[in-house]
């Protein structure tokens, strides 16, 4: 029963997180007014909107103009659904803040995932309002995402904080003098210190090491499979995205399978 509510609620903020994934980068309120068709511009009926479903009911078809419907919308929230119900699983509901802490969390990375995916950006209107709440989280309520029954502390969120987001600095400035052009945006930079505010330090070097890893495994296979060439750029926030996810989820596991 946890889990049909847990997957249900992810099916609706899931359809949220496609009107933010479309709507914050164009700089457009996410609340006012209902989503339209992007083809004829029709309202979309509530009973069109219904997460998955509506999109299989439809064949993935607007129903006035018949135009095709991009399967990112039910892909969204088929995954924010069924990374709710992975996250239930992990953490389970005592206690709930905790439960619910990361359930955001767990959107506000897909959101950052396709926004900078799209557009190569990771908007202030994410980070900006993310940085003090996922430190004060971090610093209070929290668990060390590495040993679960320990809080992390204001010590562990502190220097998260200050070195997720120092550290990716450095990496920005050190890329402009060495390779003369912009290797990480400052998106990148206010996203980790989000990331270590909320994980902690060992939080940010799991993310950066499992990020970059992923980051290199996919730039290799693309330069690869399409040619593309060294050097050309890819966003880096997706990688930082599922490094975050990753250290969240099995970050203590990772770290016992590394210490012994
Ligand atoms: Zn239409």
């Amino acid at each position: 029963m946890l889990y049909f509510i847990v997957i249900v609620f992810g099916l609706l903020i899931g359809s949220f997180l496609n009107v933010c994934i479309f709507r914050i980068p164009e700089g457009v309120s996410i609340v006012t007014p209902s989503s339209k068709c992007p083809s004829c511009g029709t309202p979309i009926k509530f009973y069109d909107n219904i997460p998955v479903i509506s999109y299989l009911l439809l064949m993935g078809k607007c129903r006035q103009c018949r135009a095709k419907v991009s399967a990112r919308y039910p892909f969204v929230e088929f995954l924010n659904a069924a990374l709710y119900a992975v996250v239930l699983n992990r953490f389970g509901i005592d206690p709930p803040w905790v439960l619910f802490t990361y359930l955001v969390f767990t959107s506000v990375l897909i959101v950052i995932f396709f926004i900078d995916l799209d557009h190569q950006i990771i908007p202030n209107g994410i980070t900006y309002p993310g940085i003090p709440i996922a430190v004060a989280l971090g610093a209070t309520i929290l668990p060390d995402p590495f040993f679960r029954l320990v809080p992390m502390g204001h010590e562990a969120a502190l220097i998260g904080l200050i070195g997720g987001g120092g550290f990716f600095y450095l990496v920005a400035v050190a890329g402009k003098v060495i390779f003369k052009k912009d290797a990480m945006g400052g998106g990148d930079i206010k996203m980790m210190a989000m990331v270590g505010g909320l994980l902690g330090w060992k939080g940010v070097i799991l993310t950066t090491f499992a990020g970059s890893l992923l980051g290199s495994i996919v730039g290799v296979t693309l330069i690869r499979l399409k040619g593309r060439e060294w050097g050309s750029k890819i966003a880096f926030g997706p990688f930082l995205a599922l490094g975050a996810l990753i250290s969240m989820l099995w970050g203590e596991e990772i770290l016992r399978w590394y210490l012994y």
